[in-house]
């Protein structure tokens, strides 16, 4: 979709997103509704539908991740990506009741439904930490990998939202979408931050007996036990 791409080179949306629109926009925006008033007067427009379905989706997606995180943060290594997944559960968790705010201003019951992308995302981070070995960096720098797909995930959504927002009139929702799109934003560059500033280095250096495990390393390194410390 469109808004997805816009989403991920997000500065620009977020700039031009809510609150400001040009005049051509709002005219715009205006005979839409009033194109779209005797659709309302009946019922939802397919697009309002599709707007409080994905709204669905999303809040289903965050309250999984208030479960997630805390997992991810106990698996992590580094005290520094503890702490930026401490940090983003934090902020995880208000932006489940900016949602339920958002379902409030249009006058909706907040409601989950199943989000299988976001399903799918948190299975794949759960067999990173399966897969890799306790206390090592590899580990982190894998699990900001996994954590970075959440994140895009939320950014290509709350992008797609705010424009959506925007569109219909609904100016105070778009605001407080935006607000979350920022903040998963930089919760994505600060994750890169934290890779690049030596995490991913120290995934590369800390060798073989630490490296991503598989059947064959179990077998190789049958003999070595002393070398093996993930027990301690
Ligand atoms: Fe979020
Ligand atoms: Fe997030």
């Amino acid at each position: 979709m469109k808004q997805t791409s816009k989403a991920t080179s997000s500065t620009s949306i977020r700039k031009s997103a809510p609150a400001k629109k040009t005049t051509s926009q709002k005219t715009a925006a205006a005979k839409k509704a009033a194109s779209t008033s005797a659709t309302n007067e009946k019922g939802a427009s397919l697009l309002e539908k599709f707007f409080v379905d994905s709204l669905k989706d999303i809040y289903y997606a965050e309250k999984k991740l208030t479960t997630a995180i805390p997992k991810m943060e106990e698996a992590a290594t580094t005290e520094e990506l503890k702490e930026a997944f401490n940090d983003h559960l934090h902020q995880t968790q208000k932006h489940v009741k900016r949602l339920e705010k958002v379902f409030g201003l249009i006058g909706k019951k907040a409601e989950g439904k199943k989000c299988e992308a976001i399903e799918g995302i948190v299975k794949e981070a759960e067999s990173i930490i399966e897969e890799t070995k306790e206390g090592s960096m590899t580990r982190d720098a894998a699990l900001i990998i996994a954590a970075q797909k959440v994140e895009h995930y939320e950014i290509a959504t709350y992008g797609g939202l705010v424009q959506l927002a925007l569109t219909m009139d609904l100016d105070q929702v778009a605001d407080i979408l935006d607000t979350t799109l920022m903040e998963e934003e930089d919760t994505d560059h600060h994750l890169t931050e934290i890779a690049e500033a030596h995490i991913n280095m120290d995934a590369e250096h800390e060798g073989a007996n630490y490296s991503w495990s598989t059947e064959e390393d179990e077998d190789d390194e049958e003999e070595d036990d002393s070398e093996e410390s993930e027990d301690e």
